[in-house]
């Protein structure tokens, strides 16, 4: 990546992370997703570096930079070949806590960030519902408040919540006011950050239970089904005001959108370095492939909009920031904030995507990960020996 114009707490943040990144190499990620095990350690080396407090404010532990400075940090994540594994394991502990940071009481502040910055307790991120999807106000999980007005009942369910096996505690958006007592779907929805309460560590107090599900890659870390049947919260696990959870989950959803465009961009990176890599050391009929421009101008193609992506994610992490910011005297608006970072996160997809592919199809059959046999040597009888064989 072309780094010109990054400031200084960015390059500090892109080489400090790159090198607590090498400490954890290509087969610690391979092993943990064929293990299905959660990379803990790597969980405990950021927090130990302070890293998940990096959009956090001071008082609480953090660092006090901003997205533009964590947006950084997960694209070096990405691109150091941690990449989803390693930025799943983290994320939500630095994109769901910035509502909480914006708009929880001191106790919920202080008696929780300082111990996910710590890394003594992790967080989930609850929203997605089995049948509401990308149309998170139609979302129906309902939170009643009790008569005397001390605690919620929470019922529903949710899906592909990543991290709960492992977190303590769950930003939970449900409904206090249900769907159709509402004027406007966006209305009668509240943030809740509830803890995730085990009994042992496979069960789960009373109306509170989950499930893994299995998945075909990714499975570093777990994405469940999370149901709830009358379980009881407390009244104060409430965020801001009853009622106004979506106003305040956009804050953290454009914080996530922006960290998200930064994965990406890391994938992207890390595919096109390894494909130019191989295209000069791969010999076909007598030459390099990367002599064949039908090899080299799709990879070029693709750096390119990788770069164009970068500008407009780190364009809408920079206003994002502006925008959170209580000295600027720009004001910028939040719907403005959402045009910008739901375009980086289409954009660096996207360019990602084209990154990924073409860079399997550069790498031809080695674009195809090697089976393993148990005792741990390469099953296939074409890569047995080969100097990229995995297991060499
Ligand atoms: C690995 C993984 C981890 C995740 N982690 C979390 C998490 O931690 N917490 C959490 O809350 N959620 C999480 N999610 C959920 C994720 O945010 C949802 O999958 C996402 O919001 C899409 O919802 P859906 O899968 O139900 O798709 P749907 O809403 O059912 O959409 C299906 C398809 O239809 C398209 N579509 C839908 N409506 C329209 C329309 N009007 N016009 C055009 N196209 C449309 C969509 O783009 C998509 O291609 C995770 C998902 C995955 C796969």
């Amino acid at each position: 990546m072309e780094t010109t114009g990054f400031t200084e707490n960015q390059m500090t943040v892109r080489e400090a992370v790159a090198t607590l990144c090498a400490k954890f190499p290509n087969s610690y990620w391979q092993e943990h997703d064929q293990n299905e095990q959660d990379p803990k350690e790597f969980h405990a080396a950021l927090a130990k570096d302070g890293w998940l407090g990096i959009a956090l404010p001071e008082e609480l532990g953090g660092s006090g930079l901003g997205i533009s400075e964590a947006t950084m940090m997960m694209q070096t994540i990405a691109e150091s070949g941690a990449g989803m594994a390693g930025a799943q394991s983290i994320h939500a502990n630095v994109y769901a806590t910035q509502p909480l940071a914006k708009f929880g009481s001191r106790e919920q502040r202080e008696g929780t960030i300082p111990k996910i910055i710590s890394g003594e307790w992790r967080t989930c991120f609850g929203v997605t519902e089995p049948d509401t999807g990308l149309d998170t106000l139609r979302l129906r999980t309902l939170a009643r408040k009790s008569a005397d007005g001390q605690s919620y009942s929470v019922t529903g369910q949710k899906i592909w919540i990543t991290c709960a096996q492992v977190a303590r505690k769950m930003m939970l958006l449900a409904r206090t006011t249900s769907l159709e007592e509402v004027r406007k779907p966006s209305e009668g929805l509240s943030l809740f950050c509830i803890d995730l309460d085990r009994t042992s560590s496979s069960s789960y107090s009373p109306g509170l239970d989950m499930r893994k599900i299995k998945k075909m890659g990714g499975r570093a870390v777990d994405a469940n089904e999370v149901f709830f049947d009358n379980y009881q919260i407390p009244a104060d696990t409430l965020v801001g005001t009853e009622n106004q959870g979506f106003k305040i989950i956009l804050h953290g959803l454009n914080a996530e959108r922006c960290l998200l465009a930064g994965e990406a961009l890391g994938l992207g990176y890390a595919a096109v370095a390894r494909a130019a890599r191989y295209t000069c050391e791969r010999v076909v009929f007598g030459r390099a492939i990367g002599a064949n421009q039908g090899v080299a101008h799709p990879l070029a193609d693709a750096y390119m909009r990788l770069e164009a992506a970068k500008h407009a994610t780190y364009h809408a992490a920079r206003l994002f920031d502006q925008s959170q910011s209580t000295t600027s005297t720009t004001n910028i608006r939040q719907d403005a904030v959402g045009v910008a970072a739901n375009s980086a996160k289409y954009l660096a997809a996207e360019a990602a995507f084209a990154a990924c592919e073409r860079a399997v199809l550069t790498h031809g059959g080695m674009g195809t990960p090697p089976s393993t046999t148990s005792s741990g040597g390469c099953a296939s009888a074409w890569c047995r020996g080969s100097r990229l064989c995995r297991r060499r």
